[in-house]
């Protein structure tokens, strides 16, 4: 997404509201295909100082990722502050830049806020996206998907080692 700051340029040091919508595919996260089912979003207000721009915002989205037990596809209502500092690129490369690498930059009167958003999205994201809290998985001897019915061999699994059973309610409790 882009945002116009020509009205930031008249009125320096002035913060100047804005709104910007935009519709993304696909992306990858954590190993995983993910989606963005509706426009991101972000509103917040921006303002120059000096050359730099500061971009302070909030950013929605709904992504679309798989469960981390059994694959299914699970949506995510993530919403994220952003606070952001984008340098004016005076495109002078001649000599070495006092700029970090992961500083964003931007020229003209135009910044491409994708990259910030993004991060500051994805940074919002639960480690480990769950259809539900009690997701029972997908066997992982025949790849059942065991919320919707028990396989034979989960149950001989449990009843040859009782301490399968131990186990997973010890798992359970790491997770809470
Ligand atoms: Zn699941
Ligand atoms: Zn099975």
């Amino acid at each position: 997404m882009k945002l116009d700051i020509t009205k930031g340029i008249q009125k320096k040091g002035v913060d100047v509201a804005f709104g910007l919508e935009d519709v993304w595919g696909e992306d990858h996260w954590n190993g995983d295909t993910i989606a963005y089912v509706r426009p991101v979003s972000l509103s917040g207000t921006y303002m120059l100082a000096d050359e730099t721009v500061i971009v302070r915002g909030i950013a929605r989205a709904m992504i679309q990722s798989p469960c981390a037990r059994c694959l299914t596809p699970t949506l995510t209502e993530v919403e994220a502050e952003l606070e952001e500092a984008f340098i004016r690129d005076k495109g002078d490369y001649s000599e070495a830049r006092d700029v970090d690498d992961d500083q964003y930059m931007y020229s003209g009167h135009v910044l491409e806020l994708d990259e910030a958003v993004r991060t500051a999205l994805l940074l919002e994201m639960p480690s480990r996206v769950l259809c539900k809290e009690d997701c029972r998985g997908l066997c992982d001897q025949c790849g059942a998907d065991l919320n919707i019915n028990e396989c034979s061999c989960q149950k001989d699994l449990t009843h040859r080692n009782p301490f399968s059973a131990l186990a997973s309610l010890l798992n359970e409790d790491e997770e809470v």
